[in-house]
């Protein structure tokens, strides 16, 4: 039960660190329309693109991957 109680709080602290970096560092929008138009309107359309975030459900922007 020990072994296994510490073997979650790992994986719970993963995950943890996970939400800070897709999540807290970003906006969130409701939708994904709500998202592009945000990134359209800042010029960013061709540099950003959407993404569901599986965390905390909305849809973030990130850099397009080159
Ligand atoms: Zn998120």
């Amino acid at each position: 039960m020990d072994w296994w109680l510490r073997h979650r709080g790992d994986i719970d602290s993963a995950v943890d660190r996970d939400i800070e970096r897709s999540c807290r560092s970003k906006d969130a929008y409701e939708t994904e329309e709500a998202a592009r138009a945000v990134a359209a309107m800042n010029g960013m359309a061709n540099v950003l693109h959407t993404y569901h975030c599986v965390y905390c459900d909305n849809w973030h922007l990130t850099r397009q991957k080159r």
